[in-house]
């Protein structure tokens, strides 16, 4: 009967033997003896930016510390110290005060800064914005420094704007009315504010809201100041009434991005030394357009280090009349590439519903008469002159009243109450020798080695400083904050080709 069966059991299994884990014990207890100056090793950039900062000349930001020795009262943080943090900070990609304060709690490199003490982020916060006449000091020391290394030369300096996100968005851009509707409001409201003590919320949680609603008050007055200034910059009547400034941060401005998108930004200039990559000068504008930031870039390089750079290379934003006649009385060659010359283009004429028959070519110039000749037989008379760039571009344009009896009319300038014109660009004499200079091999071959010096440091503020958005809000704050940035980058150029760490030192 046995062997009938048709299932039977599958042998047993040995047990195979439990893998012998280390237990977690988190409750434990330890008390571990910290050698502080064993917290970082004797490589590592921490201790170079001590070194570094303790080299310095930081007086500037002593000035006005009330705590002296010998007289009541509590001791201040050392200016020294918030510097190395700071810096240390933004080379490690931390921009905001409150995470410095909580990286102090654990972090090996900060602990070893403060000595396991850890800073408020009050301080840290108030540090950053509060010293800019000592900072930009600080900077130009710190270039003092490179210059003796051999790192600046100021023979070629290359520049550069790039586009940085201001710490507000596109929606925070309003017309006029809707600016003064939400100041109503807020001033509303700051009126119905009650005594904080008297509140049901804590003390803290009510004064934190009433100052944060003081503070939209005072940035909502300020946007509108600042759209005045918007309107009164545009030329075009009707631009005037579309102006919008942000209720966010009023000095911003809308600009177009690396990104292809159009959002509140502001334009951080940097001029990169081109023999070791180091930034020489830093500015940032609320102009999107670069077009006049070469001069003021040459003014800020000779501020820090005291004198001109010999060469400035630029692109093609840079490039025109007046700056080309500013570098020539500073007499600093400039070497860049040439905008474009051309007039309307074909995609705008087809945009304008110009059909190609009516498109510029088939215009007829009389040099004689100083005159364009319309396919009609017309005549297009001498309008205006005005500069674009580095062209002069003369403006010619037909009678009003013989294209309204122009069979072509639909064809030629449709929608056009003012008669046909036309656009001749002619280069300049100052720009027929800068196109000559451009053509040699020799300034060709130093405006290839543009992009990447000057868009080196663009990247490394980007990416890995983490200066893609700025932090703060408006002008004098951000130029605060792009200066603790290139003073950060410079620092770590020093630390990357100068600084040998003690130990090494000595051997
Ligand atoms: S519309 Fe004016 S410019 Fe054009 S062909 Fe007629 S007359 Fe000439």
């Amino acid at each position: 009967m046995e062997k009938d069966r048709l299932w039977t059991s599958p042998p047993k299994k040995e047990q195979a033997p439990r893998v012998r884990r280390k237990a977690i014990n988190r409750q434990q207890l330890l008390l571990r003896p910290v050698e502080v100056e064993k917290l970082v090793e004797q490589g590592h950039p921490v201790r170079a930016i001590w070194e570094l900062a303790g080299q310095l000349d930081l007086e500037p930001f002593y000035a006005g510390i009330e705590a002296i020795e010998g007289v009541a009262g509590r001791p201040v943080w050392d200016p020294h110290l918030l510097i190395s943090l700071w810096i240390y900070a933004y080379k490690e990609g931390v921009n905001s005060a409150r995470e410095i304060a909580r990286l102090c709690q654990y972090h090996p490199a900060y602990q070893w800064l403060t000595g396991l003490e850890v800073v408020n982020y009050h301080t840290l916060a108030d540090f950053r914005i509060q010293h800019r006449e000592a900072l930009d000091q600080l900077f130009i020391e710190v270039l003092g420094v490179l210059s003796h290394e051999g790192l600046i030369t100021l023979e070629r300096v290359m520049h550069d704007g790039t586009k940085v996100k201001a710490c507000a968005s596109s929606k925070s851009f309003h017309r006029k009315a809707t600016l003064e509707d939400h100041l109503r409001l807020a001033r509303e409201q700051v009126e119905q504010m009650g005594d904080p003590e008297s509140e049901e919320l804590s003390q803290r949680v009510a004064k934190a809201q009433q100052r944060a609603l003081r503070e939209k008050q005072e940035r909502l007055e300020e946007a509108l100041k600042e759209l005045e200034q918007i309107k009164a910059a545009r030329s075009q009547p009707s631009k005037k009434e579309k102006a919008r400034a942000s209720s966010t941060d009023p000095e911003a401005r809308v600009m177009l991005q690396a990104n292809g998108a159009y959002g509140p930004a502001y334009n951080l200039q940097i001029s990169t030394d081109a023999q070791s990559k180091i930034i020489v000068g830093v500015g940032v504008t609320q102009v999107s357009a670069d077009a006049a930031e070469l001069e003021p870039a040459v003014e800020r390089i000779e501020a820090n280090l005291g004198q001109k750079p010999e060469q400035m290379v630029v692109d093609a934003g840079f490039t025109n009349q007046a700056t080309m006649e500013a570098m020539t009385e500073k007499q600093v060659d400039m070497i860049g590439s040439l905008p474009e010359r051309s007039g309307v283009t074909p995609h705008r004429l087809e945009q304008l519903g110009v059909s190609p028959d009516f498109y510029p070519q088939a215009f007829e110039y009389d040099k004689s008469m100083d005159c364009y000749r319309c396919p009609a037989g017309k005549g297009l008379g001498y309008e205006t002159q005005e500069r674009k760039g580095a062209t002069l571009r003369h403006r010619y344009r037909a009678k009003a009243s013989d294209c309204r009896a122009c069979e072509f009319q639909a064809k030629c300038c449709p929608g056009t109450k003012r008669g046909r014109s036309l656009v001749r660009s002619e280069a300049t004499p100052e720009m027929v020798a800068f196109q000559a200079k451009m053509e040699t091999p020799e300034a060709q071959a130093i405006y290839k080695q543009r992009a990447g010096v000057a868009e080196f440091p663009n990247a490394w503020i980007k990416d890995k400083i983490g200066l893609r958005q700025f932090r703060l809000r408006g002008l004098a704050k951000v130029t605060l904050e792009s200066l603790w940035a290139c003073l950060t980058y410079n620092i770590c150029q020093w630390i990357r080709l100068c600084w040998k760490p003690q130990q090494l030192a000595s051997a």
